[in-house]
């Protein structure tokens, strides 16, 4: 059984974007700049922002923060997405998520230029990857491809299993693994049987937040696991969505919690800053 190390693929992968980056600012004089906008005070939220800017920092991304305070408006917040969109000197946009209650996720997330959407979550960015001309991707599901392409897993012709549907993870996941010519299944609370489903899985992808919903009963033989579920225990562990005990014996490759699928997000998120980068410096 081999282990999908995450944490390896996401080395590589900034490693990559640091020369790409070293290079586009020898070619341009410019250095590629994301602001991370942080609406209020969440530990969790300002957590990932300090892992963000750390790997901008390693990979020479500047890395530029916009604060609100908890209680800001929705007018304000767009007001100020809306001149970081004209501002020529930030090439991406991240907006953390959630927004705390009241803020109008939807709305905001739209209001990001496109070209500076970091994250792949704007409207057109979701539809050009539906229309199969990505532009952006979204970062945790673009990761889960890098950690298969990686350890060279065939993903044409196989049956994927995606457990999760949400416009973050499991969607996206679905149509970039559709993109490369699986045959994909996607399962969500509704689905009946759950277990035949996941049996029959080639790869099986797993972005439900719900502790160790995957058993080893549930899987076959040599089935490829990508588990995608960060969930943070009482005693403070975390852990993912697969009961790792019982599935790893079976698998002929997994992800672990930590370590898996959670290092690759940063890493594309840097990847989709460099690329936003890139393309608004060449033009
Ligand atoms: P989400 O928006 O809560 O969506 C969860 C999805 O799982 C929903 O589609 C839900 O179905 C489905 N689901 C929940 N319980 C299920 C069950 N018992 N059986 C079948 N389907 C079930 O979550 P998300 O944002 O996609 O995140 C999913 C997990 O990935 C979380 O643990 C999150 O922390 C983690 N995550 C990790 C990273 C990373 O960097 N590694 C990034 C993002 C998210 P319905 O649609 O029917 O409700």
């Amino acid at each position: 059984m081999l282990i999908l190390s995450g944490r390896e693929v996401a080395a590589k992968v900034l490693a990559e974007v640091r020369t790409d980056v070293a290079s586009l600012r020898a070619k341009t004089g410019r250095q590629p700049t994301l602001a991370v906008i942080l609406v209020g005070d969440d530990p969790a939220s300002q957590l990932y922002v300090r892992n963000k800017k750390r790997a901008a920092d390693e990979v020479g991304i500047n890395a530029r923060d916009v604060l609100f305070p908890q209680g800001c408006s929705q007018a304000e917040l767009l007001e100020t997405i809306a001149r970081i969109n004209r501002d020529p000197t930030v090439h991406g946009i991240l907006l953390q998520l959630p927004l705390p209650r009241g803020l109008n996720e939807d709305q905001a997330v739209a209001a990001i230029a496109p070209e500076k959407d970091a994250d792949g979550l704007h409207p057109m960015n979701l539809g050009n990857l539906l229309g199969g001309k990505p532009g952006a991707i979204p970062c945790t599901p673009a990761g889960c491809i890098a950690i298969l392409d990686h350890y060279g897993i065939p993903i044409e012709g196989a049956e994927a299993v995606v457990i999760g549907r949400s416009r973050l993870v499991g969607k996206p996941l679905a149509q970039l693994l559709l993109a490369r010519n699986a045959t994909v299944t996607m399962c969500h609370t509704r689905t009946r049987d759950l277990a035949a489903h996941c049996r029959r899985a080639d790869i099986l992808c797993v972005a439900a937040g719900r502790v160790g919903m995957v058993t080893g009963d549930m899987v076959r033989e040599g089935v490829v696991v990508l588990d995608v579920g960060v969930n943070r225990l009482p005693t403070g562990k975390v852990t993912g969505d697969v009961h790792f005990d019982s599935v790893a014996p079976k698998a002929r490759a997994i992800t672990p919690v930590p370590g898996g699928v959670g290092p690759m997000t940063i890493a594309m998120l840097m990847r989709n800053t460099y690329r936003a980068a890139h393309r608004q410096l060449s033009r």
